[in-house]
């Protein structure tokens, strides 16, 4: 059996890890680069299940489950941080009580943690806190998680295309037996026995392609990154989620999240500058000082909610579980499948789910093994590069250096995802052209005007403080001293 899956994002990849050691073979295709979408584009919490314990039980329970489970068979991508619920005084006594009994009856672990023990491990936070509970919150290293995946679908023969955009379907009677694809060589078809529909927030827009009505709701989210690691554990508000109440440690920085808001469009928006000073105030009520915080930049990311009756006015009321879609059984179109919604945490599920399905359609008899199988090959690392032989150090804030460089890369995005170059403190302005200058034969640097508006959008969005000077500092470098038109 063959299947094509549209989309490699954490949804993608998880079908087709899923459907691979099914045995099946399998071919991804995304039309843009891995992670470009929403899987790029999430604040990287490794979900406890407590911020949806209220809300949306069974999203809470699955949440829980893989967390428990992804750090057994992908350890390397996941960092345990933990992490604390946090009620102040006058937030809602009765959704506390809810909580807490929602947590026993789903199974998700809670501690109370005194509250003068939380203040001396985290002196930062707001004087009023009331109660505070520990929950097994962690960390998703998104980019790592989702290279270990392709590496992993690709280890067993399967392939994982970028820059391929699915076009049309090819049927024969009312079955799927191929999906016409547009790629850097030219238009060709893919043949396949089933198509997957996992394109986020382009899913409704791909399933139209296919002749079919399905309500994705997009629902764009601001987040704020902090320049410094200021705190080691996930920090959520007590309450019913809602814009600015989680802190999120990734790597060395600090994610602040996020808004909700229902738009058309699968695509990214601008962050706006309103919302980013809104959500510092919102973020203030946890931690006071905030204001005094580096803050780096802002960035969009685009939910791909699934709301099966159409759209509701408000997405935070729209479910975070995932649905999966037999396109045969619903819309009498047999190969074809959509899995919509859910979250990072739960894309092994999704993969899972969709999995029994897909086998089940075509009566046969291959169980999934993706619970089992840890996410990942047997590679042999190279040898260590020793400091003298890296090259120019390139980025200073990352520390990426020549050697960095892969000669294989082929975009400046994937550079980008690669190295972290002009992530950090900087955002670009000292090793943008440096780093581009490198990328293959050629070089990108005909790309640097292209990533110095995007670092640019992120910045001015939260240009006040340290902020407006470096943004002043950075165009006066690039257009005075390196010559580059703005
Ligand atoms: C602000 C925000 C914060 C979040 N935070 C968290 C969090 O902390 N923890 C968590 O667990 N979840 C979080 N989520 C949810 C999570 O990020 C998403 O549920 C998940 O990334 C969706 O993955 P996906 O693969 O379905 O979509 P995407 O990652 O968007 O992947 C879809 C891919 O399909 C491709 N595509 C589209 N059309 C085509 C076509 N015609 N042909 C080929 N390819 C195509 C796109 O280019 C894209 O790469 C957050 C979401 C947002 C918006």
């Amino acid at each position: 059996m063959r299947v094509v899956v549209i989309g490699a994002g954490a949804t993608g990849l998880g079908v087709a890890w899923d459907l691979v050691l099914r045995g099946i073979e399998t071919t991804v295709v995304e039309a843009q680069e891995i992670g470009s979408g929403t899987s790029g584009r999430f604040h990287g919490l490794l979900h406890s299940g407590g911020r949806y314990l209220v809300t949306d039980p069974s999203a809470a329970k699955e949440c829980y489950e893989e967390n428990m489970l992804l750090r057994e068979i992908a350890n390397e991508a996941v960092v345990a941080t933990g992490g604390y619920f946090v009620k102040k005084y006058g937030d809602d006594d009765a959704f506390e009580a809810r909580w807490l009994n929602q947590a026993a009856d789903l199974g998700v672990p809670v501690h109370a943690e005194k509250v003068g023990d939380l203040r001396a491990e985290l002196g930062m936070l707001t004087e009023s806190i009331q109660r505070s509970y520990w929950v097994p919150d962690g960390v998703l290293e998104g980019f790592k998680m989702l290279s270990m995946l392709v590496r992993a679908i690709q280890s067993r023969g399967s392939n994982v295309l970028e820059h391929t955009k699915a076009v049309k379907l090819r049927l024969a009677g009312e079955r799927v037996n191929g999906v016409e694809v547009q790629a850097p060589e030219g238009t060709r078809v893919l043949d396949c026995d089933a198509v997957v529909n996992t394109a986020g927030p382009w899913a409704g827009l791909v399933a139209r392609d296919w002749g079919l009505d399905v309500k994705v709701q997009p629902s764009y989210g601001l987040m704020l990154i902090f320049a410094n690691r200021r705190l080691d554990k996930v920090v959520n508000r007590l309450k019913s989620p809602s814009d600015g109440d989680i802190f999120v440690p990734h790597q060395e920085v600090v994610i602040l999240g996020t808004t909700d808001v229902a738009q058309p469009s699968p695509e990214a928006p601008e962050p706006r500058r309103s919302e980013a000073i809104r959500l510092m105030a919102l973020g203030s009520e946890l931690i006071p000082d905030l204001g005094s915080w580096r803050v780096l930049r802002g960035f969009n990311g685009v939910r791909p909610l699934y709301e099966p009756s159409g759209v509701t006015g408000d997405s935070r009321k729209v479910s975070r579980d995932f649905a999966v879609l037999d396109h045969g059984e619903r819309d009498g179109l047999a190969g074809a499948f959509s899995v919509l919604g859910g979250k990072w945490t739960t894309f092994r599920l999704m993969g899972e789910t969709l999995g029994d399905q897909l086998v089940a359609s075509f009566n046969v008899d291959s169980p999934s093994r993706s619970r089992e199988v840890p996410i990942g090959v047997e590679v042999k690392r190279p040898a260590p590069v020793v400091k003298d032989d890296r090259g120019a150090l390139l980025c200073e804030c990352e520390q990426v250096y020549e050697s960095d460089i892969k000669p294989t890369v082929s975009s400046p995005m994937q550079l980008r995802f690669g190295t972290w170059f002009s992530m950090g403190p900087c955002q670009g302005t000292f090793c943008a052209h440096r780093v581009l200058g490198r990328g293959d034969e050629d070089g990108f640097a005909d790309e640097l005007a292209t990533l110095r508006r995007e670092r640019e959008h992120g910045l001015t969005v939260v240009g006040w403080g340290a902020n407006a000077r470096l943004i002043a500092l950075e165009q006066s470098i690039s257009a005075q001293s390196l010559g580059e038109e703005r």
